[in-house]
């Protein structure tokens, strides 16, 4: 039995495995504040076990696994997660303090990017060069051999899916480091790999701390690419700790997305985008579009629309299905509370606030979504990633303006722009300094078809579409001299 209702444990081998050490982490429900599971407290022997499984699968099995074969196993996994869209949707939801509905998007999501892998996975392949006279070149397409996947807490399930997905079908043999707030869904779907026909060793999860776990991983000699999600601090420490042995990274850092908002939008067509795109998980979303500009004929308008919306919105337990869960934690929660202290001491305007229910129990975390209107560029409500359902917004007078305040952080991940002037759409889309541009639309992140990664701060590297394949491979040249 790979998954018991109180205690989970790695998954190496495609065996249950505990810690080595025996100790185990405490799993909060964060609509109630209450322990509900344990998992167990992987460390670097356990890292180094399941790096051992993973190049052994390399170097044996799953190594000669066919690029067809891989897509036709992807395919099965597909099938079983959409199978298990309830019960995955279950454990996350209570795992992370996810709504039941977002929960279950991000299963179905989960089997969409397996699927969308399963279908590349015997269409990546190299070409050929014209060279000198004699000379036949050609580039082959080859697995890292095993990758290494750092996977927070805010979508796990859609977050494993971009990476494991592209690098198993890409051939890679995969260990992942899920963030101790959010590993049981993962556990779930490892299972479900293994009930397909992934042989032991394709596909390793390690549990654990990530200053421990996640640390070792960093390290580990024996890991021959990084995908890392999740704060710009720790992506940091993860290519230092990756460049110890010259290991390839690819960072997803989050950001602080805007959205421009000029007088001749689609208003209608604008505000439950606006809303969503910062409510969605509670914040909690790395393409989240924390910041809104509006062009000043549009402003007071805008702002009352949006308050009233706001004003409706309910957070709760996830499984009541609300608008907003909890946040995931008391730390992000603490984050969230301080961000908003340091707003009412800058004298900001708090123009409008969701509710909290009633049934909320008081342990939860929950935070109700606010606006905030007139933030000065130069205030970290402006500046930096809150990760709660916190939208700021500042108005503009002409593009030029607005451009600057957009491009005027650290991140560039994603922005938005609202307008239905052609020109400007393809102006802004070209000056906006950021991985992807939504015009009259906007994605959160888009779809699994979406190449998707930021710049500066952001990160680098995509994921996603099949620049996501590309990333986990390496190309090699042969150039051969017949005469
Ligand atoms: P972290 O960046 O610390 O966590 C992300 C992942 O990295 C988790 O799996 C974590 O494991 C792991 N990790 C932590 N420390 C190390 C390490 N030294 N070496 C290797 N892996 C490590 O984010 P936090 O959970 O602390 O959240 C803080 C902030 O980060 C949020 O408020 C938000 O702003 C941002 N964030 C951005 C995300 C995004 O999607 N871009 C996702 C999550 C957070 P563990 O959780 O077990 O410690």
């Amino acid at each position: 039995m790979l998954h018991n209702p109180m205690r989970f444990v790695h998954f190496i081998g495609n065996e249950s495995v505990p810690s080595r050490s025996g100790e185990s982490l405490p799993v909060v429900d964060p609509s109630s504040g209450t322990v509900f599971a344990q998992i167990a407290r992987g460390d670097a022997g356990d890292v180094d076990r399941a790096v051992g499984a993973a190049r052994a699968a390399y170097a044996g099995i799953w190594g000669r696994v066919s690029a067809v074969d891989r897509g036709r196993l992807l395919r099965r996994w597909a099938d079983a997660v959409e199978a298990h869209v309830e019960e995955l949707a279950l454990l996350e939801s209570q795992d992370t303090g996810k709504p039941l509905k977002q929960a279950r998007a991000d299963a179905v999501a989960l089997a969409r990017y397996f699927e969308f892998y399963a279908g590349a996975a015997d269409k990546l392949h190299g070409t050929t060069i014209p060279y000198q006279d004699g000379y036949t070149v050609l580039t082959l397409r080859e697995p890292h051999g095993v990758t290494g996947h750092i996977v927070p807490w805010n979508y796990p399930m859609q977050i494993f899916g971009r990476s494991v997905g592209a690098a198993l079908a890409a051939g890679n043999a995969c260990v992942v480091k899920p963030a101790e707030d959010a590993c049981l869904s993962l556990l779930r779907v490892a299972s479900l790999a293994a009930a397909v026909g992934f042989p032991a060793g394709a596909l390793n999860i390690v549990t654990g701390l990530g200053p421990e776990a996640g640390q070792a991983l960093a390290e580990h000699p024996g890991i021959d690419h990084i995908s890392f999600t999740g704060s710009t601090e720790t992506g940091k420490r993860v290519a230092i700790a990756a460049a110890g042995h010259h290991c390839p990274v690819t960072l997803e850092l989050g950001g602080k997305s805007p959205q421009l908002v000029f007088a001749d939008a689609d208003v209608d067509a604008a505000l439950p985008v606006l809303v969503n795109a910062i409510v969605q998980n509670c914040g909690q979303t790395c393409s989240a579009g924390s910041r809104v500009l509006v062009e000043r004929a549009l402003y007071e308008p805008l702002l009352e629309r949006l308050a009233a919306r706001f004003a409706a919105l309910r957070a709760g337990p996830a499984s009541m299905d609300l608008d907003l869960g909890p946040l995931v934690n008391r730390k992000q929660q603490q984050r969230v509370w301080d961000f908003l202290s340091d707003a009412q001491a800058g004298g900001i305007e708090l123009m409008a606030q969701g509710e909290i229910v009633d049934d909320a129990p008081g342990d939860g975390f929950y935070q109700a979504p606010v606006l905030l209107r007139d933030v000065p560029s130069g205030h970290r409500l402006w500046q930096e990633e809150v990760f709660g359902p916190v939208l700021a917004l500042q108005p503009f007078d002409d593009e030029d303006e607005a451009l600057a305040s957009a491009n005027g952080t650290q991140y560039g991940l994603v922005a938005g722009v609202w307008t239905r002037d052609g020109a400007r759409q393809m102006r802004l889309a070209r000056r906006l300094h950021c991985g992807q541009v939504f015009i009259n639309n906007y994605g959160a992140g888009g779809g699994v078809e979406l190449p998707f990664g930021g710049v500066k701060a952001s990160g680098h590297g995509r994921e996603k579409g099949f620049e996501a394949l590309y990333a986990f491979t390496t190309l090699k040249t042969v150039a051969i001299r017949h005469g």
